[in-house]
C-alpha cells in the first residue's frame, strides 16, 4: 500500500464534472484575472467566514503581506507573531523593514501563547499576528482583550484554518484581517496559487483593493505604492465548486483524526493532538508528538507512507532572523515541538484501511 500524505488526484476524480466546466466556462468568456468567479468568490467566501468584505489576492503570503501594508507597518515597528509556523509568517514582517518579535507557543495546541504575547508588547508593536496552526484557531479571547488594551490591530494567519471555529465564531473574523491560502494542498486549495483576505472594516477592505491593483485609484492614477496581486478566474471557478464540499469535507477529516485517535491512543511513545473543547478543528494536519520522531520518519518512508514535518526550524533559529539576537532555548515549547512533531496522512477520502495501515506502521515501529 502506498498512501500519500494528501490525494488531490482522488479529489479531483470524485468533483471532475463540476471543476471541468468551471474552468471551460472561463475559458469561454476569457476574463482571466479578477473576473465574475473572483467576485462571486469573494462574497461567497466572505459570506462563509462571516465577515463583512473578501479580496481575492495572489497567495496566502500576500494576504498576510498587504495586510501590514495596510496597516502601515513601517521600518523600525515590530510585530509580534508565533516562532512555530510557516516561513511566510515571518518573511512578510521582515520584508516591510519591520522587526519581527518571535514568541513561544502553547506546547498542547502549538499555537501563540497569550502570556508571552502580552509579555512582547512595546511602544513599538503595531500588529500581532496569531497563526491558526494545523487547523486549530488560537486562544482569541485572551489574544483579543490584550490587544484591545494596547490598541494593536490583529492580523489572523488563517491559511490552515479556513472554517475552523473558536467558541462557535469563524476563522478570519476575530482580526482587523484573516489571511487565507488557497495553496494547493491547504483544505480550500486551487489549482496553483492564490490567497484571500477577509475584513469586517470597509476602509481596510477598500484599501487593500486598492493596494492589490499598485494602489492604483483611478486606473493609471497612484496616490500610493501598491504590489500585483490579483486572483485569478481559473483559481475562483475552481474555489467555488470546492466551497460547496468543504463542510462535508471537514467532517470527513474531522472522523479520520477521530480514528486516528483511537487508533493510537494506547502507544506510549505517541501523542494525539489536543483539541480544545471550545475549538472545531479542521485538521489541516493531523500532527502528532512522536519519540525517536526521525528514525520514525525514515520507517513510515521505507513502508510508501507519506509524512512531513511542520516545522522542523522554529523562525528565531533561522539563519535570515540571525541579526534578531534569538538563541538555542530562547523558546523550548517550539523548540521541542520542532524536534517530535509529524504529520501523518489525512484527506477526506481517506480509506479505513489506509488509516489501519498507518496506524500499524507506527505500532511496529515502537515494538521492534
Ligand atoms: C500556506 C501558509 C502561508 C502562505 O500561503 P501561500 O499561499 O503559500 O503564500 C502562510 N502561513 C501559513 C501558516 C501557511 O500554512
Amino acid at each position: 500500500m502506498k498512501i500519500p500524505p494528501l490525494d488531490l488526484k482522488r479529489q479531483y476524480a470524485s468533483i471532475k464534472d463540476e471543476i471541468d466546466s468551471a474552468i471551460q466556462n472561463v475559458l469561454n468568456h476569457g476574463g482571466f484575472v479578477l473576473g465574475p468567479e473572483v467576485k462571486e468568490l469573494e462574497i461567497k467566501l466572505a459570506e462563509y467566514c462571516e465577515t463583512k468584505n473578501g479580496i481575492g489576492v495572489a497567495s496566502g503570503t500576500d494576504a498576510l503581506l498587504l495586510s501590514l501594508m495596510a496597516v502601515g507597518i513601517k521600518p523600525g515597528d515590530e510585530v509580534i507573531t508565533s516562532t512555530f509556523t510557516f516561513f511566510a509568517t515571518g518573511g512578510v514582517i521582515s520584508r516591510l523593514g519591520a522587526r519581527p518579535v518571535f514568541v513561544d507557543i502553547d506546547p498542547d495546541t502549538f499555537n501563540i501563547d497569550p502570556v508571552f504575547v502580552e509579555n512582547a508588547v512595546t511602544s513599538k508593536t503595531r500588529a500581532i499576528i496569531p497563526v491558526h496552526l494545523y487547523g486549530q484557531i488560537a486562544e482569541m479571547d485572551e489574544i483579543s482583550a490584550l490587544a484591545k488594551k494596547h490598541d494593536i490591530p490583529i492580523i489572523e494567519d488563517a491559511a490552515q484554518a479556513v472554517g475552523s471555529t473558536y467558541k462557535g465564531k469563524k476563522a478570519g473574523s476575530f482580526g482587523l484581517t484573516g489571511c487565507f491560502s488557497f495553496y494547493p494542498t491547504k483544505n480550500l486549495g486551487g489549482y496553483g496559487d492564490g490567497g484571500f483576505i477577509t475584513t469586517d472594516d470597509d476602509e481596510t477592505a477598500d484599501l487593500l483593493r486598492r493596494l492589490r491593483l499598485h494602489g492604483a485609484r483611478p486606473k493609471y492614477f497612484h496616490a500610493l505604492v501598491g504590489i500585483n496581486s490579483r486572483l485569478d478566474s481559473m483559481q475562483a471557478a475552481a474555489l467555488l465548486v470546492k466551497l460547496k464540499h468543504l463542510p462535508e469535507w471537514h467532517e470527513a477529516r474531522r472522523a479520520r483524526a477521530q480514528y486516528y485517535d483511537k487508533m493510537l491512543s494506547d502507544i506510549d511513545q505517541v501523542k494525539t493532538p489536543l483539541v480544545r473543547d471550545y475549538n472545531y478543528h479542521i485538521y489541516h494536519q493531523y500532527t502528532i508528538l512522536a519519540e525517536k520522531r526521525d528514525e520514525l520518519r525514515e520507517h513510515l518512508k521505507s513502508r510508501d507512507i507519506g509524512c512531513e514535518i511542520y516545522y522542523p526550524l522554529p523562525m528565531h533559529l533561522q539563519e535570515c532572523f540571525k541579526n534578531l539576537g534569538y538563541k538555542k532555548g530562547d523558546m523550548p515549547a517550539a523548540e521541542k515541538a520542532a524536534g517530535m512533531a509529524i504529520s501523518i496522512p489525512i484527506f477526506p477520502e481517506m480509506s479505513a484501511e489506509e488509516q489501519d495501515y498507518v496506524a500499524e506502521t507506527i505500532r511496529e515501529f515502537y515494538k521492534t
